[in-house]
């Protein structure tokens, strides 16, 4: 095998796999490198997103969704049900299934599209030169015109509450639960926070969600973030804001618990301190980006107080041939922003056009209902001083969503009073995670509320409620009441 390769890419997570598949069907010879190892030592490309985010929380949400709705919401349908159990190994299985057929795709893709795949370690060495360490131990030395930087993040550990793999767990560790915990705890509110807790619910936890900031979902639209509020508490999820967690002690049971155990966690809130006992405690406050033993001394890659590499607009990070994309570099962490700025650098590397709109990356929860936005929020535009107008459409009114026995939420279009252009996108409601895709491409073409107003849109489909939020922000809205 040869060891001079255009492009090195290290890490096979959303940002360096496409990375890699562009760069070779742009006619170059590509190597990824990825070390990911899952829990039972098998050695897989994806990442976090495909072994341990996106798509194994995908599975059992879903999984989670049906059987809640199977005992709680079918009735309604004329549709009786009895003797519905739960088997969470047969649950838990297929999330490990579908894991394993999507990160063997990968492997097929490399194959199929020319990239050399190498497992294990890679460090970059100053000079375009990279160190790869296989699992075996073995090290050899490659070379490369371009070397991508596709490292990811992994869960950030609280001092207050470190992580012990039985009873404080992150969120890998929650996705991989063989039964459900009684009480469970979960320290932070944010998406994954959110939608770990949303599982663990459905399927019987009490949960308690201990939030440090006061306000709820405190980057998104405010209208948006008090809907799902709501929406959330509604279905049981105990979140409590402005509660700050101090500590948390496993007790009883033996080392790390056992399975008698429990952990008591300390948190402070506006009251005083205050304290809760649960089985299990997840901790979800947030990614840190994962460069451990990726940089030699003297390559010239920078990194930021917080530790992401430094990069510009264009992923460059200022050793010429040196790109760096994905978690570990800044912006919000999402797969799909990391495989946007992985197809960019490839681009450019071989001399094509390359660019990441960052101004319109949707950001979904995947809760009941979902949570979906792009762009600017209310309280952003309002900061601005742009004057602006919004529409506002409630499910309530939509004949799909009623049809679908879900009703609950609205979708929200703020666009801009002097030049009609759309400004932001905000969604909670049935498949809101597919709907945005709409917004993000209108406000790609930087769409008026106008273009979306004279789109048709087929009935009856939830898509129409997007399009009728277009048009109440001219207060035209046909099927709800335009508000004075
Ligand atoms: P990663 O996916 O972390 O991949 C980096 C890869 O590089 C890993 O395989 C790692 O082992 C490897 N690596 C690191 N250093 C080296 C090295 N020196 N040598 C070799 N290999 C190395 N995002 C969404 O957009 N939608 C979602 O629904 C969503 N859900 C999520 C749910 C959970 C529970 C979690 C934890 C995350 C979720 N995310 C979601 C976030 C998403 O997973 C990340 O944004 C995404 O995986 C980042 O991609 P990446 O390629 O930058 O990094
Ligand atoms: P995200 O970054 O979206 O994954 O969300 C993580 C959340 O965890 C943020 O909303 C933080 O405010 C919250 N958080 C961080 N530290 C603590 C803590 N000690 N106690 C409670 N919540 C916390």
């Amino acid at each position: 095998m040869a060891d001079a390769f255009d492009v090195i890419v290290i890490g096979g997570g959303p940002a360096g796999y496409p990375a890699a598949i562009r760069t070779a069907q742009n006619g170059l010879t590509v190597a990824c490198i990825d070390e990911w190892r899952n829990h039972d030592g098998s050695a897989a490309f994806g990442g976090t997103c495909l072994n341990a985010g996106c798509i194994p929380s995908k599975a059992l949400l879903e999984s989670t969704e049906l059987y809640h709705r199977l005992r709680e919401e079918f009735a309604v349908h004329g549709i009786r049900a009895s003797g519905v159990e739960l088997d969470l190994a047969a649950m838990q299985k297929r999330r490990a299934d579908i894991v394993r057929k999507m990160t063997d795709g990968i492997a097929a893709l490399f194959k199929a599209g020319g990239v050399t795949p190498l497992q294990g370690h890679g460090k970059l060495l100053p000079g375009k030169r990279v160190e790869l360490t296989a699992h075996d131990g073995a090290r050899r030395e490659l070379t490369a015109k371009h070397v991508v930087l596709a490292s990811g993040s992994a869960p950030i550990e609280l001092a207050a509450a470190p992580f012990d793999g039985q009873r404080i767990i992150d969120s890998w560790d929650a996705l991989e639960l063989g039964a459900v915990p009684k009480r469970l705890g979960v320290i932070g509110a944010g998406v994954i926070g959110l939608e770990l807790g949303s599982v663990w619910r459905r399927l019987g936890s009490e949960v308690i969600v201990l939030e440090a900031l006061t306000e709820f979902l405190a980057a998104a639209d405010q209208q948006l973030a008090r809907e799902a509020l709501r929406q959330l508490k509604r279905q049981g999820l105990d979140i409590r804001l402005g509660a700050k967690v101090t500590g948390a002690k496993v007790t009883g049971g033996g080392a790390g618990g056992g399975a008698t155990g429990a952990v008591e966690v300390s948190y402070s809130d506006a009251k005083g301190e205050q304290r809760i006992t649960v089985d299990t405690l997840i901790v979800a406050v947030g990614r840190r980006p994962f460069t451990r033993d990726l940089l030699a001394p003297g390559t010239g890659v920078a990194l930021d107080e917080r530790g992401f590499i430094v990069v510009d607009d264009h992923c460059r990070t200022g050793v010429e041939g040196v790109w760096a994309v994905g978690d570990c570099v800044r912006g919000p962490m999402l797969a799909h922003k990391g495989k946007e700025e992985g197809i960019m650098v490839a681009d450019l590397i071989a001399g094509r056009y390359g660019e990441v709109n960052y101004r319109a990356i949707p950001s979904v929860i995947y809760t009941a209902p979902e949570i979906a936005t792009v762009g600017a929020s209310e309280e952003q535009v309002k900061a601005s001083g742009r004057a602006y107008k919004v529409g506002v459409f409630p499910f309530l009114a939509s004949g799909r969503a009623r049809a679908m026995e879900a009703t609950a939420g609205f979708v929200k279009l703020i666009a801009a009073r002097d030049d009609d252009e759309i400004l932001g996108v905000h969604i909670i409601g049935p498949l809101a995670g597919e709907l945005i895709a709409e917004a993000v491409l209108a406000m790609e073409y930087s769409a008026s509320s106008e273009d979306l107003q004279r789109t048709m849109h087929a009935h009856p489909t939830l898509s129409e409620a997007v399009h009728e939020a277009a048009l109440a922000a001219d207060k035209r809205s046909i099927d709800s009441i335009n508000r004075p």
